[in-house]
């Protein structure tokens, strides 16, 4: 499993944050980067919302970048300047199934989902509760929440 010291965890989500300031702002959903790394330390795919379509969700967009039997997944770390969702409004695979169902082993994070769009997002715990390592870098969730000032409350 990719578990590199909180330096280079701090990197690769910074990395995140500018793929996440890349996306078209849209005011029902935030702007999220995600990048997937593998076993050993380089970068197996990279997305950030909306990157290919409207509805489309920064991990859902670097998941498909990626061949779903693609052994590299067994080792590699997702992170994602947002908590995975664990629900959606339309009708497409939450994010954090979708990371299970990859069998990625490991999550970092920079923020928790607000309360704005979903009551509770549950994708922390639902990820928890399979066995996937979840790290949070609190120190970088002001960068991640600031690439969504086009949201209400978040300015
Ligand atoms: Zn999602």
């Amino acid at each position: 499993m990719y578990a590199p010291d909180r330096d280079q965890d701090l990197r690769w989500m910074q990395r995140a944050i500018d793929l996440a300031a890349l996306c078209p702002p849209a005011p029902g959903a935030y702007s999220v980067g995600a990048i997937v790394v593998g076993e050993d330390g380089t970068e197996l795919a990279s997305a950030y919302s909306r990157a290919t379509g409207p509805r489309e969700h920064a991990e859902e967009v670097a998941l498909a970048q990626l061949p779903q039997d693609d052994p590299r997944l067994a080792g590699a770390t997702i992170y994602s300047t947002l908590e995975p969702c664990s629900q959606r409004s339309a009708s497409r695979t939450p994010c954090a199934q979708r990371i299970l169902e990859a069998g990625i082993p490991r999550v970092v994070i920079a923020w928790r989902e607000p309360s704005l769009f979903v009551d509770d997002c549950i994708g922390y715990e639902q990820l928890v509760a399979a066995g996937v390592s979840v790290s949070e870098l609190p120190e970088l969730a002001a960068a991640a929440k600031a690439v969504n000032s086009h949201l209400p409350g978040m300015g």
